[in-house]
């Protein structure tokens, strides 16, 4: 069986989550398959390109899968969390969502200057996220190496958001 056909039986669709017309993709039953889980882990540190330095997880299900590939790419971890999370000084970004806003931040001292970042997270949809992710990233004063996630929901069109930005996508739907 190929990657994407694990990834497609192993993630599953649950609809209207977190509200009606939403169809959200459930990564917990690859998570609880250990052929799975180190089949994607594998495959994301695979895909990296050239030296990284650290590798960025996203609030909370990108942790699960940033912090064995910073392993496997014998990087550090660094996380970006929920505005309020981190104890010390922090830059933050906020971005739209479909209704209000969110913030993630960063630690201001999470990377030596020009530092390679591989950020990391289970799904690419609008690119909000992950566009936000970036420019703390930078500001932070290292540069993004490239954005990895499991799947790519292409109908949101997030690698627009994302110009310039190598992207690696296990699976796009
Ligand atoms: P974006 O900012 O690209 O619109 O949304 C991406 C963020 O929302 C990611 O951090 C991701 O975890 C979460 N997300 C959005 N839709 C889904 C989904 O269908 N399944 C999962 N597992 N996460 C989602």
């Amino acid at each position: 069986m190929s990657l994407q056909q694990l990834i497609n039986e192993l993630v599953r669709d649950v609809p209207d989550y977190p509200k009606p017309g939403v169809m959200f993709k459930d990564i917990t039953p690859l998570l609880a398959d250990h052929d799975g889980f180190r089949a994607v882990v594998a495959a994301i540190a695979d895909h990296a390109h050239g030296r990284i330095d650290k590798v960025v997880g996203l609030e909370a299900r990108g942790f699960i899968f940033a912090t064995p590939v910073a392993l496997a790419l014998g990087a550090g971890f660094v996380p970006v969390r929920k505005s309020g999370k981190l104890p010390s000084e922090t830059f933050a970004a906020t971005y739209d969502l479909e209704y209000g806003t969110a913030t993630i931040e960063v630690h201001r001292d999470a990377f030596a200057p020009g530092e390679r970042v591989l950020i990391v997270d289970d799904v690419l949809a609008t690119g909000g996220t992950a566009e936000a992710a970036v420019s703390l990233v930078r500001r932070a004063g290292a540069e993004v190496a490239g954005l990895s996630v499991l799947m790519e929901l292409s109908f949101l069109n997030g690698r627009d958001r994302l110009k310039d930005l190598p992207i690696e996508s296990l699976v796009t739907v």
